[in-house]
Formats: structure tokens, sequence, C-alpha cells
């Protein structure tokens, strides 16, 4: 197994990874950043509001403070993180495509899930079979029919976790698009793929009843998992122990040195709640970065 070591983890490539990844490399510890740019908030984004660039492509900022975080050292893998584990001394951080990476200290900076399936009884039955994290709700579903749906790690990785609880698992997914390890995980695994197909409605009055698809297919299910995009902050957060606000549970908890309630993690960016800003993003991967790093070089007993 390919095991790698590094002092940050930075899992996030919009603007607040990026940042914290250029304060902390150029300070001189190892930094491996980790995340899609395509899948950054401000990939699609004309920004006209952060100061002293004028009008710009959130596309080119991204392209820009890659080669910048590069030119400091950082290392970056272009996949997902599919999990995240305590490992006595640090960090054990396992990338989509297999592995696995050592760190001393991490850096959140996943920012916010915004995706929604967006087809009737989605909204209506959420919290009564609809929900949207697998590793916080899989227990509720033990012996029983579920669904997951989406096309990225976070589905197939939520499937397969799936398989440990459910008594049949299936996924749907209109185009799968994943590492080759996840899939070849995914065809000699138990789960049921409905791939090509599209949902069209989830049923139910008081709780989930099944899933019909856009070629009348329908699924007998009690849960229906919709997992859009990459495994979002909640889940990967949740299984550290690390605190989310107390009133939504979406947003993670940092002070203003960007320390969770765990040592050795940090958070940045819109991870930590609104106002989801460009601006407010930098200036927290800047202090996540410079914090991050004070931490690993005390622990390592290095100079300043
Ligand atoms: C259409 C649009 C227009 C906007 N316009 C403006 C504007 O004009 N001005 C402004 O200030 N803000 C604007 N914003 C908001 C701004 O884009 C965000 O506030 C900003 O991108 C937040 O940065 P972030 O680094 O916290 O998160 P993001 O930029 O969203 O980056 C999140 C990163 O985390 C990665 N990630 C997620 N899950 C995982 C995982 N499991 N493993 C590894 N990596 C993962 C993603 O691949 C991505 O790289 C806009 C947003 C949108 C969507």
């Amino acid at each position: 197994m390919d095991e790698r070591v590094y002092d940050i983890a930075v899992l996030g490539t919009g603007p607040a990874g990026l940042q914290a990844a250029i304060h902390a490399a150029r300070r001189k510890v190892s930094v491996v950043v980790l995340g899609k740019i395509n899948r950054s908030g401000l990939y699609s984004a004309h920004v006209e509001n952060f100061c002293c660039i004028g009008s710009v492509e959130g596309e080119k900022m991204l392209a820009a403070g890659v080669v910048q975080a590069e030119e400091a050292g950082a290392h970056f893998l272009n996949e997902d993180v599919i999990e995240t584990k305590a490992d006595g001394d640090g960090f054990v951080i396992e990338p989509e495509s297999g592995g696995r990476i050592h760190a001393a200290a991490m850096i959140m900076a996943m920012g916010i899930q915004r995706e929604r399936l967006g087809v009737p009884g989605e909204k209506e039955l959420f919290g009564k079979g609809v929900s949207y994290c697998v590793d916080c709700d899989a227990n509720f579903y033990k012996n029983q029919k579920v669904a997951i749906i989406g096309n990225e790690s976070s589905a197939v990785s939520g499937a397969l976790t799936m398989l440990f609880y459910a008594s049949d698992v299936y996924l749907v997914s209109d185009q799968p698009d994943v590492s080759d390890r996840l899939a070849e995980q995914l065809a000699v695994s138990d789960v049921k793929l409905f791939s090509g197909r599209n949902v069209r409605r989830i049923e139910g009055d008081e709780a989930v009843t099944g899933l019909v698809l856009d070629d009348d297919t329908r699924l007998n299910v009690s849960g229906v998992f919709i997992e859009l995009g990459a495994k979002g902050a909640t889940e990967l957060a949740a299984t550290l122990g690390v605190a989310l606000d107390t009133k939504q549970f979406k947003y993670i908890q940092a002070d203003k040195d960007q320390k969770t309630n765990i040592e050795g993690i940090f958070a940045a960016g819109d991870i930590c709640g609104p106002p989801w800003q460009v601006a407010k993003a930098v200036g927290e991967g800047c202090v996540a970065g410079i914090s991050a790093s004070k931490y690993v070089k005390k622990k390592k007993g290095m100079k300043k």
C-alpha cells in the first residue's frame, strides 16, 4: 500500500485551502493538498468584490493560487478524501485512488454542500427516510433496503459503507465518475447498480416507501441517501469528533486561530459558516495555515 507522510494535509482546493497551503508551505513544513479545483464554489464565479484585483473569473484566481502554493512547496493530489481517522500521533487520510496519507495536522477547507437532487418527495421526506449523510444515518437502516443516489466518490463509498448495515443496497448513478480503485471495489461488491438512470420521484407519506426512476423502475426502499459530489464536511468531521455548530449541525466550530475542538485539526472557509465569501475564506485560510504550521513545529521541536 502506498503510504506517504506529510506535516500538514489540507482538505480542499478552494480559496481557503489554497491560502492555508500557501501560508503553511512558506513556513517550511511539508504540505499536501487534496480536492478538485473545479469543485470549488469559486470555480464558476465571476468575482467583483475581492479587494485589490478588480473584476476576475474565479477559475483564474484558483489557477493562480495553485501555482503560488506549488511554488511555496505544497504538493497537490487532484482527488477526494473518502476517509479520515485519528491514529494516535496524528491523522490517516484515505484518498479515493487508494493508499494512505499520514499527517500530524489537518486543515479542513471542504466548503459547503450546495447540491440537492430537486425531485418531488426529497424536501417533504427529508428526515423521514431521505438523508444526505451515510456516515451519520447508516445505523438507522440495519437490515433494510436503501438506495444511494450520486455519481461521485461520496455516493460510491457511501454505497460500499451501507453494505455493512442494510440488507440490500442500490446505487442509482446517471454516470459514475470515480477513481479506478473505487470502480473496481464497486464492481466486485453486492451493491446493485442502476446506471444511466435518474430519479424521477421519492415516494412515501409519513416515511419513504420507494423510489421511482426515469425508466419507471420502482425500488422499494425505506432509505434514500442523496450523496452528490465529494464526501462532505459534516461526514468527515463527524467521524473524527469535530464539533459542529449547535444550531444547524452544518458548520465546523473554530476559534480565532481556526482551531477546532480536536487537537491538530483546523478549519477554514465556507465550512465554518457564513458569510460565504472569498475574502473570509482567504482570511481564515491564512490563519489556519499559520496555526497548523506552528502546531506542527512545536510538536516536532522545530524552530519557529
Ligand atoms: C456561483 C457563485 C458565485 C459566487 N460569487 C462570489 C463573489 O462574487 N464573491 C465572493 O466573495 N464569493 C462568491 N462566491 C462564494 C465563494 O465562491 C465561496 O465563499 C468560496 O469559494 C469558499 O471557499 P472555500 O475554500 O471555503 O470552499 P470552496 O471554494 O467551495 O472549495 C471547497 C473545496 O473542497 C474540496 N472538497 C470537498 N469535499 C472534499 C473531500 N471529501 N475531499 C477533498 N476535497 C474536498 C472541493 O473539491 C473544493 O476544492 C460565489 C459562489 C458561487 C457558487
